[in-house]
């Protein structure tokens, strides 16, 4: 457990742990950032920052970009999709050049990255940070074709919209069932989360539904402190089920909107199945993806172990403990832009801190939150013990208020570092 005081202690690590700029080459190296989310646009913006002279490019297809933390408030009905959605397009570096393109290959030996409008970049050092893609299949009938009668909504946007229109349209006294995926996935406590604002949209306008999350996982991050919110918020709205308890869904059918597990068949109203997980396919393009589907990479300059001057930030990357979040994204892409200025500069790599905060809304004024603290020595990530924790246990309201305040803040400062 952690006082307050600690925590903003450590919060102000994750800034200050930042290594000043040095004076980088003014060198016109070619950077290609692909992935305008939380890494890539902050990766962009931070090495356009550090080196003016640079030419940096960042590519992703989309013209705007729809903010997954907060989204699950969306689906409670406590917040718009429009408030969720950032212009990619507004550029203060005019070092950084924005192109609306899909990189569709990656030739490591040449050094270029083709685009979907049949351009190509060459590049003397590239960052992915294209994010996660479901793994279709991986629940027997859950494919692309799934998704509109049982949407995933772990990417904020027209998903978001179907399932939050499918929770509208129920009718009071229907079943909600969720699938939570096994570890390791995008944003670990966003599951439950999410769990909690729904069954609280139900509780609220709905109470005679029902909401059963059906869990991959037998335990699941700040889990005791979801319980404890469950229990007292929603004893009559909200089941979960661990794989213990045969939780763990292995097949969908998307026209009789049932789940199966091993024993039971669960007929839904209202299905979300958030799939398991790996890197975007781009990765796999790229060959920096291993057997796990997801990036295995230096920890000190998130330069992929598979591929040299390719460089891997965000979910993409396997960088556990630290999760796979929007925090742990926007701080990889400034210590990744800050390693490959520096290395572009003939200068050694540092070993930095890193730090991550998780905040999780139980009800929609209400949030709990986790800490970690990061070192990178040695090219692995190490969880610095004693540094960080969660929330109190049994606090009363005003605690918890006082942490929703505080989630509300960080997205707010996170989305401007990142999209402003
Ligand atoms: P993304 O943000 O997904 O960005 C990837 C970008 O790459 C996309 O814009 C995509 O278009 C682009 N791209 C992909 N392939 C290509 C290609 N071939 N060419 C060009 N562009 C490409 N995190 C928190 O810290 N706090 C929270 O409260 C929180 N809540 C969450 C709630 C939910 C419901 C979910 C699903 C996630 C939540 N997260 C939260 C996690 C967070 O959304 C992710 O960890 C974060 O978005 C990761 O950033 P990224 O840059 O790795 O990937």
């Amino acid at each position: 457990m952690m006082d307050l005081s600690r925590r903003s202690l450590l919060l102000g690590l994750g800034a200050s742990s930042f290594v000043a700029p040095a004076a980088f080459a003014r060198t016109d190296a070619r950077i290609v950032v692909v992935g305008a989310g939380f890494g890539g646009a902050t990766a962009a913006r931070t090495l356009a920052h550090l080196m003016p002279s640079a030419r940096v490019s960042l590519i992703d297809p989309a013209e705007s970009y729809v903010s997954c933390p907060f989204s699950n408030l969306v689906l409670s009905g406590d917040r718009s999709l429009t408030q969720q959605t950032f212009s990619l397009v507004p550029n203060r570096f005019p070092s950084l050049r924005r192109i609306m393109a899909r990189a569709v290959s990656i030739d490591s030996v040449a050094r270029t990255v083709s685009l979907s409008d049949s351009g190509a970049l060459s590049y003397d050092r590239l960052i992915l940070s294209p994010g996660v893609d479901m793994r279709w299949g991986a629940i027997d009938g859950y494919d692309a074709d799934a998704v509109d009668a049982m949407p995933h909504a772990w990417k904020a946007g027209p998903q978001t919209r179907r399932l939050r229109a499918k929770l509208d349209a129920m009718d009071n006294g229907g079943t909600v069932v969720m699938s939570a995926p096994p570890a390791p996935y995008r944003c670990p406590p966003g599951p439950y989360e999410r769990a909690s604002l729904i069954a609280h949209y139900l509780k609220t306008r709905k109470p005679r539904s029902k909401l059963i999350v059906l869990d991959a996982k037998n335990s699941f991050s700040k889990m005791g402190l979801f319980r404890e919110a469950w229990a007292e918020h929603y004893p009559d709205h909200l089941e979960w089920r661990s794989a213990f308890d045969d939780g763990r869904v292995s097949r969908v059918d998307p026209d009789a909107m049932t789940l199966e597990t091993d024993f039971e068949t669960h007929r839904a109203d209202v299905a979300n199945v958030i799939p398991p997980q790996k890197a975007a396919a781009i990765a796999d393009v790229a060959g920096v993806a291993d057997q796990t589907g997801w990036c295995p990479i230096d920890a000190v300059t998130f330069e992929s172990t598979l591929q040299p001057n390719i460089h891997v930030i965000g979910d993409a990357a396997i960088a556990a403990p630290m999760p796979k979040s929007a925090f742990s994204a926007n701080l990889q892409g400034k210590v990744c832009a800050i390693q490959v200025a520096r290395l572009l500069s003939g200068l050694a790599p540092e070993p930095t801190r890193l730090v991550n905060t998780c905040y999780s809304y139980t009800a929609p004024d209400e949030a709990i939150s986790i800490v970690g603290a990061y070192s990178n020595e040695g090219g692995t990530f190490q969880q610095i013990e004693g540094a960080g924790g969660v929330s109190p246990s049994g606090a009363d309201d005003a605690v918890r208020q006082a942490e929703a305040a505080q989630a509300a803040d960080w997205f707010s400062a996170v989305t401007k570092e990142s999209f402003g």
